[in-house]
């Protein structure tokens, strides 16, 4: 809490345009860092213990520091703008509101990397920030940051825009290449890991929007202060997408030390919940990662304070925890149904699905029917059984994770609401009615 490292000045008016951004400081860690050997600058990441902002959070400074040998060999970086995760739009809040922040990290990252054709792959639908960016690259280009011998270095580097086409698999690092090369954008199986095999094969960097703006402060501040932000492995600062029940929706920027609680009710962040409701269920990290019933969302199974961090979100595993993930932070009062949100979820899911693999193209459409059948009041008791039968067997048998992302919410759904499902089997007439509040807590 209190620390901004990307926001900071993202209300400044004109911020968006470039002389006002280089008026604030902008730049700064390009004029660094071109000074610095790239190795130097990966060790900075390194140390700065910055993990991968989009969901999984893989440590960055080691993703860099695997892109292939031997030198000479032309690679990439390509940033991650597809953000497409069911509640997070964090990096649309980013991309719009400061863009010159993601130009200056993309351009650090190319020199560590030795990127001289650069990419950033944005959501088919975020259509005007295409234009936004487009701008602050081509301001970048005239005022001597991009283009060819940048800074008198030697160093050629230029940034192109290319716009998804409404995918949400096209996010999946692998399935992004191939649509990149204008190919389906069907994942590929890993290994081999993009940065041994990505964009024409050659080694690549995916990064995701957040994650590259973050190299901004980590260089002008050095790895090692950077890491003292934050607590444990969760270091510098993380933004999340509030959305759903609560008073202030919107992009906040926290340094992983605030508690979930002091999150959801303090008036800095989310303001409570809407309505004077109670809480019922809060989903941390994107539709992707399991939803936490209330009783487990301010605490763990320990009874020890659960934090807005990497470590204490997961801590209980899929069994009493979830993940960060990608930051979008979904909250569910005490009169939204657990099925009826499920149900959403998985028609989400099997209609994103690209149908490479069986487990995931038949599964999903398994689980959507049966909990439409559940939801509208014509589903059995066995079908709970069913349901949790066929999100087991997708989980680990696919090519890419769109198949877990589909079975973890179903699972932490049967898992805590169990009741919730057995209650709709008993009462189908009622089932139907939206606003019917089922007394968890
Ligand atoms: P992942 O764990 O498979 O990979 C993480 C990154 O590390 C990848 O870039 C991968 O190439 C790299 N990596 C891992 N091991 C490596 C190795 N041995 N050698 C080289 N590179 C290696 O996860 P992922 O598929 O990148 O992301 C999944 C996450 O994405 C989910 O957990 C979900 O939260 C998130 N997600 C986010 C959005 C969004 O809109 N932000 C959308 C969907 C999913
Ligand atoms: Fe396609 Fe689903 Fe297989 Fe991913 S898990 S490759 S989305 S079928």
């Amino acid at each position: 809490m209190g620390v901004k490292l990307l926001l900071e000045k993202a209300h400044v008016p004109g911020i968006r345009g470039y002389d006002v951004y280089r008026s604030e400081g902008g730049y700064r860690s390009v004029e660094k860092a071109l000074k610095m050997a790239p190795a130097d600058i990966v060790e900075e990441v390194k140390k700065s213990g910055l993990r991968g902002r989009g969901g999984a959070g893989f440590p960055a400074g080691m993703k860099w520091s695997f892109i292939a040998k031997p030198e000479g060999v032309p690679r990439h970086l390509v940033c991650n703008a597809d953000e497409s995760e069911p509640g997070t739009f964090k990096d649309r809040y980013l991309m719009e509101n400061i863009p010159h922040l993601l130009i200056e990290g993309l351009i650090v990252a190319s020199f560590a990397l030795g990127s001289n054709a650069t990419y950033i792959y944005i959501r088919g639908e975020y259509a005007w920030i295409v234009d936004i960016l487009e701008q602050a690259i081509n301001e970048a280009k005239q005022n001597g940051w991009l283009g060819k011998n940048i800074l008198d270095t030697g160093f050629d580097c230029e940034i192109y825009v290319q716009r998804g086409a409404g995918a949400y698999i096209c996010g999946e690092e692998t399935a992004l290449i191939e649509s990149l090369e204008g190919k389906r954008g069907n994942p590929r199986i890993k290994p081999p890991f993009p940065a041994v095999k990505g964009v024409w094969d050659r080694p690549t960097v995916v990064n995701n929007v957040e994650t590259l703006a973050a190299v901004v402060p980590v260089i002008n501040m050095g790895g090692e202060e950077y890491a003292k932000i934050g607590v444990g492995r969760s270091t510098g600062t993380k933004l999340i997408s509030a959305c759903g029940n609560i008073n202030k929706p919107g992009v906040y920027e926290i340094d992983m030390t605030i508690s979930v609680e002091e999150f959801i009710y303090s008036e800095e962040f989310c303001g409570g919940i809407a309505n004077g409701k109670r809480i019922k269920a809060c989903i941390p990290g994107g539709s992707s990662v399991p939803i936490l019933p209330a009783n487990l969302l301010f605490k763990t199974a320990k009874g020890e304070t659960r934090y807005m961090n990497y470590e204490s979100l997961s801590d209980g595993g899929f069994a009493t925890g979830s993940m960060m993930g990608s930051g979008g932070f979904i909250v569910l009062d005490e009169d939204q149904c657990i099925v009826k949100h499920t149900y959403t979820l998985a028609r989400f899911y099997r209609h994103e699905s690209c149908g490479q693999c069986s487990p995931c193209r038949e599964g999903t459409g398994w689980m959507e029917k049966i909990l439409k059948s559940i939801e509208t009041g014509k589903g059995k008791m066995s079908d709970i059984d069913l349901l949790w039968d066929i999100q087991r067997k997708i989980e680990g048998n696919t090519i890419c994770p769109l198949g877990d992302a589909a079975a973890w919410p179903v699972a932490a759904a049967i898992r805590h609401f169990r009741d919730e499902f057995e209650w709709h089997v008993n009462n189908p007439i009622e089932c139907l009615n939206r606003n019917f509040g089922l007394a968890h807590y």
